[in-house]
């Protein structure tokens, strides 16, 4: 949200006479009645067409011309130093120039949204859509240009790049290194908007403090990659009509024209065979066959690629979990000395998180994701975390607790990538 359209919230909420009452009855003490929902008007697009509003920019001075304006039916969203901005009604509009006021633009409420609406509804605007994500890249890594580096996996179904952020001073974009290296994943699944805001996050905090004695000692000796969307398609997909859709897969037209094939149980780790499902429709549709996705398959080409990589994290939400190999395997892992290394990051992971530590099938059997794949045929030491909030879509509000706390426990994994094996000596 910009700055001033925060300001024009505030403005409004304040000049809102239920939230005024809801203010006093929290300063006297009394339990506050909810705040009503939020307007959905806006975020089914078909339903739109028939809706008479218009949205309009307007000429205005202060905020005596403002107020004049709130009071002739003008829903201002947002303000800029000459201008408003919002939502009015076909009658209402036709008597404006009546008061004085000159409309600068405006078009049918229904074009305004094909045109907007494309994108996280408004009450989520803090979170990154995919352009968003990309030009966030993009600036951190200019910022930055002494440590970090910015290159694409490969691309996505439909045909968007898959970027990650590289932070290594020596080795930039794809040149070999053979520093220990740690993976960093968010959004294998649409709807978890929330793990690319971590992922993101954990790229900012590092680089925000490359010059940190802290931080710095891990530039200087690893290699770290970032790929905070790994299915953008299904990201842009959940979010496509303004309203959420709730949708976990990539956006694959299956035979049966269901959309959508489950990344994280399209790895080549047992596939398919407990956990996932052949039915195409299924949320958990395991593909035709494993590693049939061009998402899986760039993440599957870049760790062969770089067998220096020790640990791994994909971010997934939401369940307030840390979970470790095998997912696909109802025993622990016979190697005894991997499992004491797992065991041990995961328990000093949580203490940053407050999540539960544990195998991966102790919730359930699910063969082809990522972790076991991952330490199955490269010995990586890998996570699948499921993030907190409660829900898929915990608001904005849930960003800065998830992102605290998942640093820390990535900086601890940081702190053990380059050499796992002491935690079992
Ligand atoms: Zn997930």
């Amino acid at each position: 949200m910009k700055r001033l359209a925060l300001i024009a919230v505030l403005f409004f909420t304040l000049h809102n006479p239920a939230f005024t009452q809801l203010l006093a009855q929290v300063n006297a003490g009394i339990p506050a009645a909810p705040l009503p929902e939020q307007d959905t008007a806006l975020s089914a697009l078909e339903d739109l067409k028939g809706d008479s509003r218009y949205w309009i920019t307007v000429f205005a001075e202060d905020k005596y011309d403002r107020t004049a304006l709130l009071e002739a039916g003008l829903d201002i969203v947002e303000i800029d130093k000459k201008t408003v901005t919002g939502f009015i009604t076909g009658p209402e509009m036709n008597l404006l120039a009546g008061h004085g006021f000159i409309t600068q633009s405006r078009q049918t409420i229904y074009e305004y949204a094909k045109k907007h609406f494309k994108d996280f509804p408004a009450v989520d605007a803090a979170y990154h859509n995919y352009k968003e994500t990309v030009e966030k890249l993009q600036a951190l890594t200019a910022a930055n240009v002494d440590v970090a580096s910015l290159f694409s996996i490969g691309k996505s179904l439909e045909g968007r790049e898959v970027w990650c952020l590289r932070i290594n001073p020596v080795e930039k974009g794809e040149t070999p290194s053979t520093r220990p290296a740690a993976f960093f994943m968010g959004n294998h699944h649409a709807r978890e908007h929330l793990t690319n805001e971590v992922a993101l996050g954990l790229a900012e905090h590092l680089l925000e403090r490359k010059n940190d004695p802290e931080i710095r000692k891990y530039l200087d000796t690893l290699d770290i990659y970032i790929a905070p969307m790994t299915n953008p398609d299904g990201a842009e997909y959940d979010i496509q009509t303004g309203k959420y859709r709730w949708h976990r897969k990539n956006t694959r037209v299956n035979a049966n024209k269901s959309i959508g094939v489950d990344l994280n149980r399209n790895y080549d780790s047992r596939w398919c065979q407990a956990g996932a499902s052949h039915s195409p429709s299924a949320d958990t549709y395991c593909g035709p066959y494993a590693f049939s996705e061009p998402e899986t398959e760039n993440i599957k080409k870049f760790v062969e690629a770089r067998r220096n990589i020790k640990t791994l994290m994909s971010y997934h939400s939401y369940s307030d979990l840390l979970l470790y190999p095998w997912a696909g395997k109802d025993v622990p892992l016979d190697n005894r000395r991997d499992l004491k290394v797992f065991e041990t990051m995961a328990r000093e992971m949580v203490a940053f998180t407050g999540y539960t530590p544990q195998q991966s099938s102790d919730l359930y059997v699910a063969t082809g994701d990522t972790t076991d794949w991952a330490y199955d045929t490269a010995g990586i030491f890998a996570f699948t975390t499921e993030l907190e909030g409660g829900t898929f879509y915990p608001g904005a509000a849930a960003i800065n607790k998830a992102v605290t706390n998942n640093v820390k426990a990535a900086v601890y994994l940081l702190s053990v990538t380059e050499d796992p094996y002491k935690l079992a000596r």
